[in-house]
């Protein structure tokens, strides 16, 4: 890569409808965020544009300002910028009002909304005489942008620019992602393992050769143990037991749980079929009967599902008040109490693209319990039964995984994860330290996206 960073500086545009920690709804949010710090951290120049939503967390954009507006689609578009985690951010506010609705997703015209949104933003870069290297997109909400370019802007300024295109999810919006599969010169999807497992779609099948599969990584400095204003104690590796013990207490107090030493499981997660919501209420069953301790943060967008969790939780909240709580709704400080405090993180996901839960646990010193699929596979390396395939990353194995679908899948990992706390503490521990001192940021994920953004130019 050492010529790489010889090269000179690459302006790369993302252009995405979600970014941490202003705007996010999930991972796709934390990525947009991470990477572009990596990226700029590697000397290059990186901005975000993003739809200006009445939602927005102004709290945590500095130097917010309105800077000029533009005329486009038969409307005006007021542009602000600001600083968001160091990166620079143009907020795009159509006065139709397409952003004036209170939330992110969950409109009836989402696909007009953001389809707007990605050729505002075009026009946008071809209005004010931006000539990026790259424009990055992401996932259906902002597809549109490989192919608005290829139709619209290819011959005029924006003639050098090239189009790389990532799939988070391929769930979401498979005819969007086929068509900006056609229309962008890479495409990327976020792990290794991923990539193969959707390798057939006929979505991707006839683009698998500018297709490659480049695991997350998680921002070192936003998730960071030894200076986080929401867990009491801070840590590193070396005082890890120390630390964690403090979150737990801190845990169990906030959420009023009694306070032992008992081992916690913590989930944190959208609660959608993708996640695994049967496993996940087996997991706190199982946690139960072996006397364990379960915190689930988790929200669900579909109320039907939200609506049996919260009935799940008047149960749980008066048969096991002191050993398990049910928070179901979005709260990132939590977010960081639980990963701090609890032993275990469960993510048994049906599919997982990348995953950053298991990442951020491990940040934490929280063992991943997993479900063996995509991502997860690809960052998850059991004790007992992956050692050869840790080694053949460099790794130490770290944490449990199962394969199936099924009760007697989780209890394979569960059990085994539980056992080990009861039964060997000072294993357990080591094992804290261990998966704290791995390396989940983008350090090495970064450079292969340059690579990418370099093969993308030629
Ligand atoms: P996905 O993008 O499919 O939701 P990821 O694991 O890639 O899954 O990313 C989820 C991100 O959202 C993580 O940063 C996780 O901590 C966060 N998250 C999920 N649910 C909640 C919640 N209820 N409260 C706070 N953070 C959450």
């Amino acid at each position: 890569f050492g010529s790489i960073v010889k090269e000179p500086p690459m302006h790369i545009v993302h252009i995405a409808v979600e970014m941490a920690p202003i705007a996010k709804v999930g991972g796709l949010g934390d990525v947009v965020t991470s990477l572009s710090r990596a990226v700029q951290d590697l000397n290059h120049n990186v901005d975000i544009i993003l739809p200006k939503y009445d939602c927005l967390n102004l709290s945590n954009v500095k130097d917010f300002q309105y800077q000029k507006n533009y005329f486009w689609g038969g409307t005006e578009i007021k542009v602000w910028n600001g600083k968001v985690e160091g990166l620079s951010v143009y907020f795009l506010e159509p006065q139709n009002g397409f952003f004036w609705a209170g939330c992110i997703y969950g409109c009836k015209n989402d696909a007009e909304r953001f389809g707007f949104f990605c050729h505002a933003a075009l026009e946008f870069l071809h209005q004010f005489g931006y000539h990026p290297d790259v424009i990055h997109c992401h996932d259906w909400s902002s597809a549109p942008v490989a192919w608005l370019f290829k139709d619209h802007y290819t011959h005029y300024g924006l003639s050098k620019t090239r189009i790389v295109f990532t799939i988070h999810n391929l769930e979401f919006g498979v005819h969007s992602i086929a068509k900006a599969m056609a229309c962008s010169h890479k495409a990327t999807t976020v792990s290794p393992t991923y990539s193969k497992e959707i390798a057939g779609n006929p979505a991707i099948a006839p683009h698998l050769q500018k297709f490659h599969g480049i695991i997350n990584g998680i921002d070192p400095d936003i998730w960071d143990p030894y200076e986080d204003k929401f867990i009491p104690v801070s840590y590193t590796s070396e005082n890890v037991v120390e630390g964690k013990r403090a979150a737990k207490e801190a845990l169990q107090q906030r959420l009023g749980l009694k306070k032992a030493d008992l081992p916690l499981v913590g989930v944190i997660t959208r609660l959608t079929h993708q996640k695994g919501i049967h496993l996940i209420k087996h997991a706190i069953w199982k946690t139960l009967e072996r006397n364990g301790q379960v915190v689930l943060l988790g929200s669900a967008p579909d109320p039907r599902i939200q609506n049996d969790f919260v009935n799940l939780a008047n149960q749980l909240h008066s048969t096991h008040a002191d050993r398990a709580r049910l928070c179901l709704t979005y709260d990132e400080p939590l977010s960081h109490l639980i990963y701090a405090g609890a032993d275990f993180i469960l993510v048994p996901s049906i599919f997982e693209p990348c995953g950053l839960t298991q990442l951020t646990a491990m940040r934490y010193g929280s063992i991943p319990v997993v479900r063996k699929t995509g991502g997860l596979y690809d960052t998850v390396f059991d004790v007992d039964h992956d050692k050869e395939r840790a080694e053949a990353q460099g790794l130490e194995p770290n944490g449990f995984n199962f394969d199936g679908a099924d009760a007697a899948g989780v209890d394979h990992a569960l059990n085994r994860a539980i056992s080990a706390w009861y039964d060997s503490r000072d294993w357990f521990n080591s094992l804290c330290k261990t998966v704290m001192e791995q390396d989940w940021s983008w350090n090495r994920p970064a450079l292969d996206y340059m690579e990418l953004y370099h093969a993308a130019r030629k």
